[in-house]
């Protein structure tokens, strides 16, 4: 789901009000499709680009009418099909849906929170930018096509299964309670108990594994999108996220700085995960665009945001925006399964956690004094 496209006769990235605004078309706001004439739509289709991996097939989805008591609405955003009514979007793109299955269109118009108020704070801020020269439309085209290059240029082949990753998660789960090698004098002492020594044990006999464990929280969440994907994706190229941690991370502190100094409204935050806490999701493109001309740097950043900040609104609210880059989108899960290409492949040896912790109860238990 995009809130921006790319115009390609605008030469700019636009939120839907923008390009509305710039085509010169008023909207039916109650009537399916907004109203938009044959020929309207047909213009979108052959115009619009998505503003990340500059696929085509564009149509405007429009926003649900609020129901009584509910704040949860779609808001409009743009949708990318092929001629097959598939996603468009290619390997690396911020809307690829990694566990969309072939035929099934999912992940691209989910519900969620109405935040027309949030694309307006952005745009604003977009516009402001480019009025007093801190950023141009040049520069949110270039930042996006390094994103996608980078991303093209560090993948690897999912080789993993689901079996694999229930395995690994539980591994990775064993260190719980730290890692000794189980000998039989443990028996000895009063506390022992052999469950948590069995933990212990697996958790020595895999202690490469954990010492060599990407920096990503594995959570149950992580390890069942880890699932999905595998199912999905099996054999395919994906992204190695780890090379581009250092913008990720950069680009979660300035839009965390800039929400918390600037002290912006905006109505949705989403926890990207990191120290960072709360982040405003729609403001992180815009972060990543001022940190991509500021060279990485997180003061200089800063800096042209302070200016951007005091600068009056423009008159013209249609120079640009900026949206919908999801740097952590599916950071952990990704990360799990690169790890997962340097393990032996599942014929050549069995994963089954259970009966590893079985088979070490045994010795443990057959260790036991009489
Ligand atoms: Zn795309």
């Amino acid at each position: 789901m995009s809130q921006t496209a790319f115009s390609r006769s605008f030469d700019k990235e636009l939120d839907f009000k923008q390009l509305l605004k710039l085509r010169g078309i008023t909207v039916t706001l109650d009537q399916e499709d907004y109203g938009l004439s044959q020929a309207e739509r047909a213009w979108m289709r052959g115009d619009l680009l998505c503003p990340s991996c500059r696929c085509d097939g564009a149509s405007l989805v429009r926003s649900d009418v609020a129901k009584p008591g509910s704040r949860n609405t779609r808001q409009a955003h743009f949708r990318f099909i092929d001629v097959l009514g598939l996603t468009a979007h290619k390997l690396g793109c911020d809307f690829y849906a990694l566990d969309d299955l072939p035929g099934v269109q999912k992940g691209v118009d989910v519900e969620f929170t109405a935040n027309d108020k949030d694309t307006k704070l952005v745009r604003e801020l977009v516009c402001k930018a480019i009025s007093i020269g801190e950023l141009s439309k040049t520069n949110i085209f270039e930042m996006r096509t390094w994103f996608l290059g980078l991303k093209a240029a560090n993948t690897f082949v999912v080789t993993s299964t689901p079996a694999m990753v229930d395995w690994l998660w539980a591994v990775h789960r064993s260190g719980v309670y730290g890692e000794i090698k189980f000998e039989p004098f443990h028996h000895g002492l009063p506390g022992f108990g052999a469950r948590r020594a069995a933990y212990r044990d697996l958790a020595f006999h895999y202690r490469d594994y954990t010492k060599q464990f990407p920096r990503v929280p594995f959570s149950a969440d992580a390890r069942d999108r880890a699932k999905r994907i595998v199912r999905a994706k099996q054999g395919q190229n994906l992204i190695a996220m780890e090379s581009l941690r250092p913008q990720f991370e950069a680009t979660a502190q300035l839009a965390h700085l800039m929400a918390e100094y600037g002290e912006l409204p905006f109505t949705k935050t989403k926890v990207f995960g990191g120290p960072w806490g709360d982040i405003p999701e729609a403001l992180s493109a815009f972060s990543a665009a001022l940190l991509f001309v500021s060279g990485w740097d997180m003061n200089t950043a800063l800096a042209r945001f302070t200016k951007i900040l005091a600068a009056p609104p423009p008159e013209d609210l249609t120079l640009g925006n900026v949206m919908g880059l999801n740097p952590f989108h599916d950071f952990a899960a990704l990360e799990v399964l690169r790890f997962m290409t340097g393990l032996p492949a599942e014929s050549e040896r069995t994963y089954d956690f259970d009966a590893e912790m079985a088979a070490v109860l045994t010795k443990i238990e057959a260790a036991r004094p009489d």
